[in-house]
């Protein structure tokens, strides 16, 4: 019997997103859970969970995962954010327990590849793609082919006099437009005696505040938030204006959480774009969000095992 399903699992900083998923890049089944803290069992139990509805039909598993990675090997270099990952050969730790096929790749790239074969990407030849979350990654797109390297976009410096990154190093786009970095500012001014009214949500707990509560305050007109999105959009634009300026894409796809925020935090990210591409290039440069947010690793993941990408 033709295998038609693969089961995709995207580990990100937050959340573990698991799917099952059809030849045709349909999603059958998802299932979300937060990363925490060594959370190797709910991946296994969910792979079970998955298998049973079709066990016959499972050809292998895909695995996007957050940090670099070696696609050969099978390992997780370093994941900045997810350090129970760091040094853990994927491969061997799924395929030994589940007895299928792994492939993996980082999940920045899988998403991209995602959007090229069923998202906003479809119809460029060229894209860089941003994924803004707990950290920023990218997957670039060049000639129709995902760039078989890092891209490890977060991590260029946009100011070297700015904040401390969760790489070690200072001043990368990452520590100034990831959510992290969005609550970040807006919480230490409010310690700082900023007005505002963040400060009066979760009983002052501030490590509670998310980057949606201060996007949803700076629709109710408050200055502080509207302020944090203002920034962190003038840092994302930095960023953007670099890659225009490199890899003059089509277009650059902008995905994760913070692109609900399209009309503060996006809008000035392209209003400091314009001002620091080249003209020439930035016109040709259309600035877009993605189409499948959240499933666009998913899907790249599944495509992982039926492209049998195991290096690209
Ligand atoms: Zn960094």
């Amino acid at each position: 019997m033709e295998k038609n399903f693969v089961i995709a699992i995207d580990i990100g900083g937050t959340n573990i997103r698991l799917a099952l998923v059809s030849q045709e890049n349909e999603i059958l089944l998802k299932f979300k859970e937060p990363t925490g803290i060594g959370h190797f069992n709910i991946i296994h139990k969910l792979i079970e969970i998955a298998y049973e509805y079709y066990p016959n039909e499972i050809s292998g598993i895909g695995v996007a995962v957050a940090g670099i990675i070696d696609r050969e090997a099978g390992t997780v270099i370093k994941s900045p954010n997810i350090q129970w990952l760091n040094g853990v050969n994927l491969i061997s730790e799924i395929s030994e327990r589940h007895n299928l096929p792994v492939f993996i790749d980082n999940d920045a790239n899988a998403a991209a590849y995602g959007e090229k074969i069923s998202g906003a990407g479809k119809n460029y030849k060229s894209f860089v793609m941003f994924t803004l979350g707990t950290g920023i990654g990218g997957g670039i797109v060049i000639n129709n082919e995902l760039l078989p390297i890092a891209a490890e976009i977060g991590h260029m410096t946009i100011n070297p006099n700015g904040n401390k990154c969760s790489c070690g190093n200072i001043g990368c786009l990452e520590a100034h437009a990831s959510a992290t970095a969005i609550v970040e500012y807006a919480t230490s001014h409010i310690k700082n005696g900023v007005e505002s009214i963040l400060s009066r949500l979760y009983n002052g707990n501030y490590f509670k505040i998310t980057a949606h509560d201060i996007y949803k305050s700076a629709l109710e007109g408050d200055s502080l938030s509207r302020n944090t999105l203002k920034e962190a959009g003038k840092s994302l634009g930095l960023g953007i204006s670099n890659v225009i300026n490199i890899f003059s894409p089509e277009a650059v796809i902008l995905t994760g959480g913070l692109v609900g925020s399209w009309n503060i935090f996006i809008e000035n990210a392209i209003k400091e774009a314009s001002r620091r591409s080249l003209a020439e290039l930035f016109n040709k440069t259309k600035i877009i969000p993605s189409s499948l947010g959240d499933d666009a690793g998913i899907i790249g993941a599944a495509s992982l095992v039926f492209k049998g990408f195991k290096a690209f």
